[in-house]
């Protein structure tokens, strides 16, 4: 970052499927509002099919812009501790959950450690991203494919169905 004072708009997609799922997400995002920063825009709640393994509980699924002032290793150790204090626990890959919390995009910052990867590396597969991202930021440009929110959700072939609820 060039400037650490200047604050950030992080992209972050909520999911549950298990529980409680729309009170989960709204105490994950009174969560991140009190320890990420301030919620510039959320989408509406979105029911979706499961992605990746299909024999699960379908999700809800919200994206939000958050104003940041910290680093992307910051938001990343948060948003984990904020899945733990909601209860999730990590059975199989891509299985069922309380709550999952992913950092879509931290700015135009392109970025692959071992813990971090931005922007997410499968969002641009995956309609229940960029369905609710779309809402949001229709216009936002991703740094490395250099397409719009828009353009991805186009050309994304993935089939599985996304349904707006709120
Ligand atoms: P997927 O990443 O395909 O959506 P998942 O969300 O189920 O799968 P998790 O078990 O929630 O995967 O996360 C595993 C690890 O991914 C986290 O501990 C974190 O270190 C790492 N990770 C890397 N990049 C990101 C990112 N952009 N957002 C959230 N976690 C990330
Ligand atoms: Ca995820
Ligand atoms: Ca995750």
């Amino acid at each position: 970052m060039d400037n650490l004072s200047e604050k950030q708009n992080v992209f972050l997609l909520l999911g549950s499927n298990l529980g409680e799922r729309l009170q989960i997400l709204q105490s994950a995002c009174a969560m991140i509002e009190d320890r990420v920063g301030f919620i510039q825009s959320a989408s509406s709640v979105y029911e979706t099919a499961p992605w990746g393994v299909l024999d699960q509980p379908v999700f809800l699924n919200q994206a939000l812009s958050v104003s940041t002032a910290l680093m992307p290793e910051e938001v990343l150790r948060i948003i984990l501790e904020i899945e733990h204090e909601l209860g999730r626990v990590r059975y199989e890959r891509w299985g069922a959950r309380v709550i999952d919390i992913d950092m879509l995009y931290y700015g135009d910052l392109v970025m692959d450690s071992a813990r971090l990867t931005v922007p997410h590396p499968r969002l641009h597969e995956r309609r229940f991203v960029l369905a609710p991202l779309h809402e949001i930021a229709p216009d936002f440009m991703h740094p490395l494919l250099s397409k719009t929110t828009k353009q991805l959700l186009y050309e994304c072939p993935d089939p599985g169905e996304v349904e707006k609820i709120s």
